[in-house]
Parts: C-alpha cells; structure tokens; sequence
C-alpha cells in the first residue's frame, strides 16, 4: 500500500472548502443532476454555507446531507483528520487520543470514534481457498478455559483466507450449532477449499457440511503440521488483542463487535493500492447518518 502521511494529508486538505470539495466529488462523480433541470449541470458553491446550487435555478444540494457528517457542528476538517488516525495505525487510536490529536471535546472525539468505525463494518465476500478458522475469549478479568470459566469474557469466532480476507463476528457461544452455520455462511464451498480448525469437537461436522477439513492437534503439541495449522487466525488474535489492551484498556461488550470489525478492516485492507484514508472517506455515502447523542 501507498504511505499517506499527515503531510499528504495537509496537502490535501489545507481547508474546510477542500473537504466540502472532495465529499462533493465523492457522492456526485458523475456531476450533479438538477431535477428541475432534468439534466446534470454545472453547480456552484454558495458562500458560507455547505451546498451548492445549480448555474440555472435555485436548485441546492448539501454533500454532507445522509452521510456522517450531516449537521455536525464539527468541521469537516476534524472529521477527515479523525478518520486519518484511526486507518493509519495498525493496532488503532483510543478517543482519548483522538481527542487530544484533534482539538476537539472529549464527546465529541467520543462521536466521531464510534461513527468511524461504523464506516469500517463491511460485508466481505465468501472466503475460500486455505481457510482457518479459530475462536478466542476477549474482555472480562479472569482466564478462562475454552468454553468454562471463561466469566465476563465474550466468545468471537475467526474465519481468515490465508493470504486474503478475515472474518470476526461475535458468537454466543462456542457450541457446533453456532459456529457450523456461520461456517457454512461465511465460508464458499468450492473444490479448492479446505478448512482447517483445531480439535474443538464443535468442528467435527465440518467435512459433513461439504468442504475439505484439516484438524490441527494443540493437545498433542502439534501446533503445525504441513500446512494443518491455525496460526494465521492465531496472529489476527494476538493484533487484535494488542489493540484493545493496549489502546483501548478494554472494551464493552455492547461496542465489542463494532472493534472487531474497525481491526478486521485494518487487516483487509493492508494491502491496498488505494491509501486506506480515502478508502474510507469514499464509504461515507454507504452510512446513514447516525442520531446525535
Ligand atoms: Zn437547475
């Protein structure tokens, strides 16, 4: 991937008028269409305010209007600059530190935090090819033992195409009638397929559901066998992880999944031609603007 650094970013964005721009090449790439008109035509910013107007009638259009940024008394400029953070650090930003990089209130670094990585929750296709697929334990304060003890702790299930996407979803719990189907759902049954689980007995159905299997024995030491191994899932944990005791102490379960989604985001765009900022910034369209607190 491309490096955009903060002086890319100034460059960029010297001022609020240069992210109106942007947002409003984002939503309308094709110009915008007058209903008046009937047709696309030329329209022009009007002074002062965050739309623009159309060179024939007194048709009006905001950029901002049905995206995050809907009547957001914080600059634009803010907005994009939080935005830069959170996608250019790997293990990702507190609000805390949002707060104290931008310049804005607590609440308000709060707010743009959780409407952030809300534009990083996508849909991602099928995986397919090498599939790993783990579970982990993340939250609460003691240690717990696979699917015992485990108090306060939420249960997430990984699903990671080596070499390509992850999946991470939290799940109730780590029966087979949770994980199978979201195997089944998640996970293309194609030739080329085989996934590959450690000796939790929930997985033992999975070559009955269609797709090759590979079992990987952690009790007998065997952590990597030919290519029978976990580890690739094992890694997203560990970064995961790292992230949230690290920069975010920890995290509710409420906002647990929402987390989850802002690293898998990281990770399946790492390798992106396109710098992962203007990735983000050109989903703003895809997400309602949320209620304001
Ligand atoms: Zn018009």
């Amino acid at each position: 991937m491309k490096t955009y650094t903060i002086k890319d970013f100034n460059k960029q964005f010297p001022t609020e008028d240069a992210c109106l721009e942007l947002l409003k090449n984002i939503r309308f790439p094709s110009g915008i269409y007058c209903p008046k008109c009937q047709k696309i035509t030329t329209h022009y910013r009007i002074v002062n305010r965050k739309t623009y107007c159309c060179e024939f009638c007194n048709h009006t259009v905001s950029p901002t209007a049905g995206t995050i940024f809907h009547k957001s008394k914080t600059s634009l400029r803010s907005w994009f600059h939080a935005i830069f953070l959170m996608c250019t650090t790997k293990t990702g930003i507190s609000a805390k530190q949002l707060q104290r990089e931008t310049g804005v209130t607590y609440k308000t670094a709060w707010r743009m935090f959780n409407q952030t990585r809300k534009l990083m929750s996508e849909n991602v296709n099928p995986l397919s090819g090498q599939v790993e697929v783990d579970e982990t334990y993340i939250g609460g304060k003691r240690r717990g033992k696979r699917g015992r003890g485990a108090l306060g702790k939420t249960v997430v299930m990984g699903m990671v195409e080596r070499k390509g996407n992850a999946i991470a979803q939290v799940v109730p719990n780590v029966r087979a009638m949770t994980l199978l189907p979201m195997i089944e759902r998640r996970i293309a049954r194609e030739n080329k397929t085989i996934v590959f689980t450690d000796e939790l007995p929930s997985y033992n159905q999975v070559e009955r559901l269609g797709y090759a299997h590979q079992i990987v024995q952690h009790s007998a030491k065997q952590y990597v066998s030919g290519i029978a191994h976990v580890n690739t899932v094992e890694s997203l944990w560990s970064n995961i992880k790292r992230g949230i005791d690290g920069v975010n102490h920890s995290v509710s379960p409420l906002y647990l999944q929402s987390y989850l989604d802002s690293y898998v985001y990281r990770y399946n765009h790492r390798k992106d031609e396109t710098p992962m900022f203007l990735n983000l910034l050109g989903r703003v369209s895809t997400l309602k603007q949320a209620v304001r607190p």
